[in-house]
């Protein structure tokens, strides 16, 4: 027998992959992935189990097995009653790997058409069915459309397929497309593409994705790779399994009945028709009639059609719709939010007009270490950098990871080679945190710079290597929380202790130095530090003061701290802020 994938026995017994990879790390077996396979032994040992378990038992280990199953549910948190929904896939890969051409094969094999005359190619998404089981597929592939739609904040796709040529290997953007996903922080799946072809070669392309942190599950790592033919339609059910596979252990879930959540994946203007959106849905569902606002334009749905062309009046979660009836075109990866009323609606639609419109702060005009602070949210510096050459980026990334201020890193979201491109500003501002990106030797294009204008994404370019990284190390120390050096100036005897309305009044003497208004003081009771604080206020007689010299007396009360008493020690001390 060949070697069995945990999905595959999983399914054998009617239990799910999740389920399976639990038992078995209690068998000694952990860390298994669903892709992940084991031999013939192994499966034995599976077999053997859930044979036991499906065979009558005596009472006593039936009473047991009961006890131990109810203790888990116990321990489980939360149960997601929602019923799971399609995941929602998007294509990525290098131009010309084939990522138009798998679209189109899945389409083909994989959608049914209930119209004459076929399907539309106007929705920018379809669903593909594997027996009673459905995927969502973004008709737009790369990685521009992929972030252009997570740059505003909305998250549309669940799993990514990350398609390489088998005759051509990773390419440049197939690096991009792997730092895209990375970014977006959601699972890959990798078709290696045009296996058909006579100079496909298999082995190095995952020897290649190896070097990327990539390694595939038939090498013992967790990256699931399909060895596919888009062109000759090889392997492309294998590849869907995959997609469902992943999906079940993302435990995808939406709610019809729940709060809309759904994103606007294409919009045009079409003539005749008026603006046209496709939107997915999540969770909930959207209706005709509906009564939408999405981002800066709102409008009553008057229809909806799905990718087969079949007119839909409610399209629920996982699906797919083409809208009309908005005023507006929307922006790409804005979400719909459904309204009680077209009032409400404008009045929610205007005002993010009008937000939209407003001036912002221009970050042209702060200081680079401000933008720097910007950037570093959890002591973190996340950078896109891009460099003229392999060599100056390899040395511009290894000097700046050399940087090393304590405490902090620097996080590269992606490198690559060439200008400052549109996918690089979407992939900064597609990031839930802050995000610079740095030229080294290379400048942003026009269209970039405007991007990054209205994405209000940094871009900070040098020619000279120095300056680079004295602007980012400056960044990381000013980062770092001040470190302050204690300096004595006073001390002081505590003699009476006065009660006012609001606190105490400590009548002191001076013994040495001098007291400052702001000054900070430690309390010292039988030379034991009982309360450290600020100088609420200083005087002599019924005036406040400044400062009071030795030799006098003075009144003291403390920010925060009544419990003072005779006999007590006040040491004074000036806090100063050291340079690292
Ligand atoms: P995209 O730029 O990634 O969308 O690539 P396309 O889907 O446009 O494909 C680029 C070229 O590769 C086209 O000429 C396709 O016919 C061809 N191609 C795509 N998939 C395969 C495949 O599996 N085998 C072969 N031999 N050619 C393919």
């Amino acid at each position: 027998m060949t070697r069995k994938r945990i999905y595959e026995i999983a399914k054998e017994f009617g239990i799910t992959s999740k389920e399976l990879i639990g038992k078995l790390a209690e068998m000694g077996m952990p860390g298994l992935k669903a892709a992940n396979s084991v031999d013939e032994e192994e499966y034995g040992l599976i077999t053997n189990l859930y044979q036991e378990e499906t065979a009558p038992q005596s009472d006593t280990i039936a009473k047991e097995i009961e006890s131990v199953s109810a203790g888990k549910t116990e321990e489980t948190e939360e149960v997601d009653h929602r019923p799971s929904r399609p995941p929602i896939v998007s294509v990525l890969g290098h131009i010309d790997h084939g990522k138009t051409t798998l679209l189109d094969a899945i389409r083909h094999s994989h959608v049914t058409s209930k119209e004459v005359g076929g399907i539309t190619q106007g929705v920018a998404a379809y669903q593909a069915n594997l027996g009673a089981q459905t995927i969502t597929f973004i008709d737009t592939p790369g990685h521009k459309a992929f972030t252009g739609m997570r740059a505003r904040g909305a998250k549309a796709t669940d799993i990514a397929i990350l398609v390489v040529a088998a005759d051509d290997g990773i390419m440049e953007q197939t690096v991009e497309a792997i730092d895209h996903i990375h970014a977006a922080g959601i699972p890959m799946i990798v078709a290696i593409n045009k296996i058909d072809k006579p100079n496909a070669d298999i082995d190095r392309v995952m020897n290649d994705l190896t070097k990327h942190g990539l390694t595939p599950e038939v090498w013992g790592g967790d990256t699931i790779t399909v060895s596919i033919s888009a062109l000759k339609g090889e392997n492309i059910d294998e590849l869907l399994e995959m997609i469902l596979l992943v999906a079940e252990m993302e435990n995808l879930r939406g709610d019809p009945t729940g709060t809309l959540e759904a994103v606007i994946i294409e919009s045009h203007l079409a003539k005749g028709r008026g603006p046209v959106a496709t939107a997915i849905v999540k969770n909930g569902t959207l209706r005709e009639k509906d009564v939408i606002v999405a981002g800066s334009t709102w409008g009553r749905v008057r229809a909806m059609t799905d990718d087969t062309g079949s007119r839909l009046y409610e399209a629920g979660p996982g699906r797919a719709v083409e809208i009309l009836g908005l005023q507006d075109v929307p922006h790409v990866g804005t979400t719909i939010e459904v309204m009680k009323s077209q009032n409400a609606a404008k009045t929610a639609a205007t005002k993010q007009k009008e937000q939209e419109a407003a001036p912002r702060r221009s970050r042209a005009k702060m200081s680079v270490e401000d933008l720097f602070r910007e950037a570093m949210e959890g002591e973190k510096l996340r950078l896109v950098l891009k460099a003229s050459s392999t060599g100056a980026l390899e040395a511009a990334k290894r000097e700046i990871e050399g940087i090393g201020v304590e405490g902090i890193k620097v996080e590269f979201v992606h490198t690559g080679v060439g200008p400052i491109s549109e996918g690089d500003v979407l992939l900064a501002s597609s990031i839930d945190e802050e995000c610079v990106v740095v030229g080294f030797g290379v400048k942003a294009d026009p269209k970039s710079s405007k991007l990054a204008e209205r994405d209000r994404v940094v871009i900070l370019t040098y020619d000279i290597i120095y300056d680079l990284l004295g602007e980012i190390e400056h960044a990381l120390k000013s980062m770092l929380a001040p470190e302050y050096e204690e300096t004595r100036i006073g001390e002081v005897e505590v003699r009476e202790v006065f009660k006012i309305p609001d606190g105490v009044v400590a009548g002191c003497y001076v013994t040495s130095g001098k007291v400052e208004r702001k000054a900070k003081v430690h309390v010292l009771r039988d030379a034991v530090e009982v309360f450290t604080g600020e100088i609420l206020s200083l005087h002599r007689f019924t005036e406040d003061v400044r400062e009071v010299q030795s030799g006098r007396e003075c009144g003291v009360r403390i920010k925060d701290f009544n419990d003072i008493q005779p006999g007590d020690h006040l040491a004074i001390f000036t806090l100063k802020e050291i340079e690292r």
